[in-house]
Order: structure tokens, then C-alpha cells, then sequence
């Protein structure tokens, strides 16, 4: 690994994605690297800018489908030893980009601070969760965004302030590539009162969405003033399957993965709930997963 030299430790050849993401679909990337502190990320950017690799970033990989045949470039995680990383200050709360949301809800809440409790349940990291403002009816993590650190991909880091950040339905205005930190403005709040709204965010979760299955969350984002699952549920599509992918029968925008399920099978399955819905609605579903 001439081009890597000196960074052995951090980078891996053809290493299997599958594993790293909540479908456990798909193949190896090119490179794969997980550094463990900015300068070593930002060491390994400096050889990736002499050639013409692709970067991507993964964060826990639970809204990713990754190609069958793996991916071209590099792909990178923020290693949670270096990026997992959890402070309270009175109202704020700055969490490494590699830390996993329920550790933020639990983290934030254990010091009576509320705002965060509707990513209860999401299984995503800071970094992640931030770039696709995650969340749901209950609200989402823009709402209480304070401040972002974030690398370019020539390793120059920079603050983003809350005045200038814009969230809106799963997008955020980050077009720095790495999330690096992120810093969450909330309020105090009774103990008893704030656990009562996780469990209720919870139980919501649980009884609408297929949590123990092989997924990646709902695949297509609601179009304005639909519902994704309805649409779906309407085309007469809960439980059609593809090879060994099929549309949930508990919550109809997710696919779960089952024995034998390749990334093709998911994305001819998403080709053709895609077909069916517009037939049916004429309306056109956007992915919510990003497909590698
Ligand atoms: C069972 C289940 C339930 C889910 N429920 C919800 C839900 O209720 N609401 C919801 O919004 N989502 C939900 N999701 C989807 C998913 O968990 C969220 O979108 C989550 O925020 C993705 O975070 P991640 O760390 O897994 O990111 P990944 O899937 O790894 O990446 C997602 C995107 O973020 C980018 N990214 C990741 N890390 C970084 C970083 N450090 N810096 C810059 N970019 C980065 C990636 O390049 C990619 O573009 C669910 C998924 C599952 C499997």
C-alpha cells in the first residue's frame, strides 16, 4: 500500500462493508480507513488529493446500501475511540461525530437536560444524524444544532455557528465533508418528566417499525404531505419480496434484509415499489437511503 505508507495502521485493502452497516449487505471498498484523531485524518487527505480516489464517509451505516461489488476510493470512519466523545456544560452538550445517538439521549438526559429524546431509538451516529438532520414525528436534531466542527477534504478544520446552519426534511446545509463534533443547545427539565417522553418516543418506534430486523430505516423520504409507508401500503406492496428482500408488513417504507438478500435484490425491489406507487398515485418516491 504504497500510496497509504506510514498510515498501515488506519488503512485496510478491500475491506467488507457489509458488516459495518445495519443491512450487512454489499461488498468491499477500495480502501478503508478509521483514523482515530484529526491529524490522522487529515494526513490520510493529503495522500488522497494526489490521486483521483472517491472519498466517502461512513458513520454507523444504518441509512447505506452498499453495491454488491463493493466501492471504488476510499471510504472512512471516524474511529469512536478517538470521536465518541460525550461533554455537559450547564445547557450544552458537544458529542464526538462517531458517538451513537442513544448514548447522546441517555448522556443528555442523565443531567436533567432535555431536546434530544426523539432520536431515542435511531440507530445512527452524531456525524450521521446531523449531515441527514435524523429524526421524526417527534422532532428532529437540527432543532437544538448550536455549532458543528467539521474538516474540508484538505484537512482544514472550521466552525458552522447555528445562524448559518439549515435543516430542513432530512438535509442539512454541511458541505464540509467530515462532521467531526457537534454541540447541542437544551433546556433542564424534570428527571421523571424527560424519561417519560424517551419511553414514549420508544414505544412509538417499537410498535410502528420493524427495529430487529436487517434495515435501514424508512427508504423513502414522505413526499409533501404523504406518507411513504401509506403510498406503499395502498400499491398492495407489504410483504413483496424480491431474492431475499422484502417490504416489512410492520411499517411498509422498510425493506429488511433476510437469508440469502444481496443489494440487488434491495434495489430492484425499491425499482419496483418505485413503478407500482406511481402507477397507482402517480406520485414519484425520493430515496431517503443512500445507495454506494
Ligand atoms: C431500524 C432503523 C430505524 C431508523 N429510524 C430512523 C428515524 O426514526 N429517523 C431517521 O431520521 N432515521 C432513521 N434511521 C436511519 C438512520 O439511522 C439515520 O439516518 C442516521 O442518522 C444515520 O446515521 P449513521 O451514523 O448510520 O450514518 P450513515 O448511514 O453511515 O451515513 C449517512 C450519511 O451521513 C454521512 N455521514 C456519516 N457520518 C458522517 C460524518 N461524520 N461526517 C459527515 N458525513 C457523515 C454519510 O456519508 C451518508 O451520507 C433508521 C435506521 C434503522 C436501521
Amino acid at each position: 500500500m504504497k500510496l497509504f505508507k506510514g498510515h498501515e495502521e488506519i488503512v485496510e485493502k478491500n475491506k467488507e462493508l457489509g458488516p459495518l452497516t445495519t443491512f450487512r449487505l454489499g461488498g468491499p471498498a477500495e480502501y478503508f480507513a478509521r483514523p482515530q484523531t484529526e491529524e490522522q485524518l487529515s494526513g490520510i487527505l493529503k495522500r488522497v488529493a494526489e490521486t483521483e480516489l472517491p472519498i466517502r464517509v461512513l458513520g454507523n451505516g444504518s441509512n447505506v446500501l452498499v453495491s454488491d461489488k463493493g466501492v471504488r476510493g476510499i471510504v472512512i470512519q471516524l474511529d469512536p475511540k478517538g470521536f465518541g466523545h460525550l461533554s455537559v456544560t450547564e445547557d450544552l452538550v458537544r458529542a464526538g461525530a462517531s458517538l451513537g445517538l442513544s448514548k447522546l439521549v441517555r448522556g443528555a438526559a442523565a443531567e436533567h437536560l432535555t431536546g434530544l429524546e426523539p432520536l431515542i431509538g435511531i440507530p445512527g451516529w452524531v456525524g450521521g444524524a446531523v449531515r441527514m438532520n435524523a429524526g421524526g414525528k417527534f422532532g428532529d436534531i437540527g432543532q437544538v444544532v448550536e455549532r458543528v466542527k467539521v474538516m474540508d477534504t484538505h484537512g482544514q478544520t472550521f466552525y458552522r455557528e447555528r445562524d448559518d446552519l439549515a435543516f430542513g426534511y432530512r438535509t442539512s446545509n454541511i458541505s464540509a465533508r467530515f462532521i467531526l463534533e457537534a454541540e447541542f443547545r437544551l433546556s433542564e427539565d424534570d428527571e421523571r418528566r424527560i424519561a417519560k417522553f424517551m419511553k414514549a418516543v420508544w414505544i412509538s418506534k417499537k410498535n410502528s417499525q420493524p427495529m430487529a430486523n436487517r434495515s435501514a430505516g424508512c427508504i423513502f423520504k414522505n413526499p409533501r404531505g404523504l406518507s411513504a409507508g401509506a403510498l406503499i401500503d395502498q400499491a398492495g406492496l407489504k410483504g413483496a419480496k424480491v431474492g431475499g428482500a422484502a417490504v416489512s408488513r410492520k411499517h411498509a417504507n422498510y425493506i429488511v434484509a433476510g437469508k440469502g438478500a444481496t443489494a440487488r435484490d434491495v434495489r430492484e425491489l425499491i425499482e419496483m415499489i418505485r413503478t407500482r406507487v406511481h402507477e397507482r398515485s402517480e406520485t414519484f418516491l425520493e430515496l431517503e437511503l443512500e445507495v454506494w
